[in-house]
């Protein structure tokens, strides 16, 4: 079989979970025994989203290749357990620096460069790039953004030209919402219809389209909008409101959606069959009892995430890594955002209490920095259970030697210039950089855990790899200082020597790790550090 092309763009509004149903899809596909990636493609002018701010885009995922992304690519490991890289994530800014380079390089042999060819043309290539390296079944593309925006106009013109090229290999899903009119009592459909002219006016003519709803849509509905859109009635779907956005895959199968999707790509009973051959099922019975377990959790968990950006998508794996992590403990998760700009030494176990468990999450510049501190401070001496991720374990670091050790001015050196005693200092690759912009210690290392470690007993391995996303480093001239005193380095990357995890072995659990563990956590393979974490908070 060819690689088959699965586009998905959204209309209407944007927030429909378009990146959760393109996980849906890939999961469908995976449980049908096909080999499947995800990628996005994003209108912004930013290069990569690593320097933008949390609180506007939400939280920067990192692949394990150390390329800083959007998001949606967590939603995408998470439900399909592929590993995402550099070439599942581009950006409008991105492909304008690979043409504009190849400009100045006098590649274009004098010809005038304009968004049409050379702009789609490179986004063709990238969007195609991903199958020619793998043995790819399909390759799903989400386009970010809402069908009428300005800068997605290049995006779509691509699509359109590939449709046109690859026949019956490319399909478009259009994700579409009809909102219910209260005043009226009745469900509308007619901005879904809009969205999808809008599409066909640049040439587009999707091939299915779902109707996020959070009311039941009748055949009638349904008929109506195929009849509108020029779509054949059994591939206008419906996702409904979930319980948990694991549930959609369940759900998106009932209503047919793997079915249809293979027969709009034209895929053979007989290439079915044979993959449904090849399948592994149990995926599919795990998912199940996943979503069952999930649902069925009713026992409360509550977690308190000290840090500063908002807890809607700025931690969004932490917060995922976590609840997925309480599912297979039977609890439901409730992660609550305790701001550390308002923790002070007065207020701290007031700004604190209620919580059975902590994280000091990850972060970049001096703001609530203090309130971080203060929080740690607390939560060591209380015994709470506190799992610190990058900064967050940066934060403990400090703390330590500051009330420990007694070096009051103890600090890191990405917030004081002029600390005696920098616990946390840049890293020798990242003085003297021009550029900000995916520059930092990206991606998977490897680390080595130590004998006896708490992180040791977590994994049940030697030796790990995770991924990073940092410029600054616990410093070693303190490390032999802290261990004499009670917080060792139980994990190390073996070849620079640098830390990689923190512990307080007299603690219940206090570890800290400078990698982000979350991001290498999903559904079917929960994380052995946020299991062990709230094993630790359960007892
Ligand atoms: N700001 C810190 C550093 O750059 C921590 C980064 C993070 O939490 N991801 O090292």
């Amino acid at each position: 079989m060819n690689t088959k092309f699965i586009f998905v763009t959204g209309g209407v509004a944007s927030s429909l979970g378009k990146g959760v149903m393109a996980s849906t899809i890939g999961r469908l596909l995976q449980n049908r025994g096909y080999k499947i990636t995800i990628q996005k493609f994003d209108p912004y002018i930013n290069v990569d989203p690593g320097t933008l701010n949390p609180n506007e885009h939400g939280e920067c995922y990192v692949t394990v290749d150390g390329y800083e992304c959007d998001l949606d690519l967590g939603h995408y490991e998470r439900f399909t357990d592929i590993k995402t890289t550099r070439w599942n994530s581009f950006t409008t800014g991105r492909i304008y620096m690979e043409v504009i380079d190849k400009e100045r390089r006098g590649e274009y042999g004098g010809k005038t460069v304009q968004v049409v060819p050379h702009i789609t043309n490179a986004i063709k290539e990238n969007m195609l790039r991903t199958s020619k390296d793998n043995d790819l079944d399909f390759v799903i593309t989400e386009i970010g953004g809402t069908v009428g925006d300005i800068e997605g106009l290049p995006f779509l013109e691509a699509i359109r030209q590939l449709k046109w090229e690859l026949g019956e290999d490319a399909i478009v899903v259009h994700l579409a919402y009809v909102p219910y009119i209260a005043a009226a009592g009745e469900l509308k459909t007619k901005p879904t219809q809009h969205s999808v002219k809008q599409l066909q006016s640049y040439g587009i003519q999707p091939d299915c389209i779902i109707l996020r709803s959070e009311h039941p849509l009748s055949v009638d509905l349904r008929r109506k909008v195929a009849g509108f859109c020029n779509v054949r009635p059994d591939c206008v779907l419906h996702s409904p409101d979930v319980s948990t956005i694991y549930e959609l895959p369940i759900r998106m199968h009932e209503d047919g959606l793997d079915e249809v999707i293979l027969k709009l790509c034209s895929v053979s009973a007989a290439d079915m069959a044979s993959h449904s051959l090849s399948c592994n099922n149990d995926f599919n019975e795990r998912w199940k009892n996943f979503v069952d377990l999930r649902v069925s959790a009713s026992e409360e968990l509550h977690i308190g995430f000290i840090g500063k950006y908002n807890l809607q998508d700025a931690y969004k794996s932490i917060t995922e890594s976590m609840s997925i992590a309480g599912t297979y403990k039977s609890r439901k998760v409730k992660c609550h955002f305790i701001d550390s700009e308002h923790i002070t030494e007065a207020n701290v176990a007031d700004q604190l209490k209620g919580m059975q468990g902590y994280v000091i999450c990850p972060g970049f510049g001096d703001r609530g920095i203090e309130g971080k501190i203060t929080a740690a401070k607390y939560l060591r001496e209380n015994n709470l259970p506190t799992l610190g991720i990058c900064l967050g374990m940066q934060i403990m670091a400090i703390e330590f030697a500051r009330n420990v050790l007694g070096y009051a001015d103890a600090h890191s050196s990405e917030f004081s210039k002029t600390t005696q005693h920098p616990v946390i200092d840049i890293m020798e690759e990242q003085k003297n950089l021009v550029y900000v912009g995916n520059t930092m210690r990206l991606g998977g290392y490897e680390c080595q855990l130590r004998e006896g470690s708490k992180a040791k007993t977590a994994y049940a391995d030697e030796k790990i790899v995770e991924r990073h996303r940092h410029r600054y480093e616990l410093n070693s001239i303190f490390i032999d200082e802290m261990e004499s005193k009670g917080m060792i380095v139980s994990g190390k990357n073996p070849r620079s020597g640098l830390a990689e995890i923190i512990e307080i072995p007299a603690n219940h659990w206090y570890l800290g790790t400078q990698f982000h563990p979350e991001y290498s956590s999903s559904v079917l393979n929960p994380h052995p550090l946020f299991l062990a974490f709230l094993d630790a908070v359960l007892k």
